[in-house]
């Protein structure tokens, strides 16, 4: 995405009381992501920002704000974040392969994320749909939930 887009798609929210949270989920950009790229533009004074803590902020003006072509916001469609779920029993798993077994891994395959929240929090037990062996998640790939931790990170599936 280059500059003139991501100032475009700012230039919605100048001047407004806003969340790094709100404009990510508004974009369907990841938070990280947009924060990242608020601050390097901060940094290159293409825009101005003003922090008014607790992740609130206030987008103050755009670098030739008149030159820059407002980008509509279209409600961008739900994504869903898919958690790689991986086999530990590569040994025998029939789902296993070549690959997966190089990195110790038997079937893998992919949940939502939301899913997987609502599978920690019940009293079953995510198994490998293969061999019904144990199955570790790939916790880089975790959503954040709203206290900032992982959203599994209360209960571990293992
Ligand atoms: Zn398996």
């Amino acid at each position: 995405m280059d500059d003139e887009k991501i100032l475009g798609i700012l230039k919605n929210f100048v001047g407004e009381k806003t969340t790094f949270k709100k404009i990510s989920e508004d974009l369907g950009l990841d938070k990280d992501f947009l924060i990242n790229e608020i601050f390097r533009l901060d940094t290159e004074k293409k825009l101005s920002y003003l922090a008014l803590g607790d992740g609130k902020i206030r987008i103050g003006a755009i670098l030739n704000q008149d030159s820059i072509e407002k980008t509509n916001l279209k409600k961008p469609k739900q994504t869903t974040r898919m958690i790689k779920i991986s086999c530990m029993n590569w040994r025998d798993c029939p789902g296993a392969t070549d690959k997966s077994k190089k990195n110790s891994e038997g079937l893998i395959f992919r949940i939502s994320s939301r899913s997987l929240y609502k599978i920690i929090n019940s009293t079953s037990i995510l198994k490998c749909p293969a061999c019904s062996s144990i199955v570790e998640y790939d916790k880089s790939s975790l959503p954040l939930g709203e206290d900032g931790e992982t959203i599994v990170s209360k209960k571990r599936i293992d």
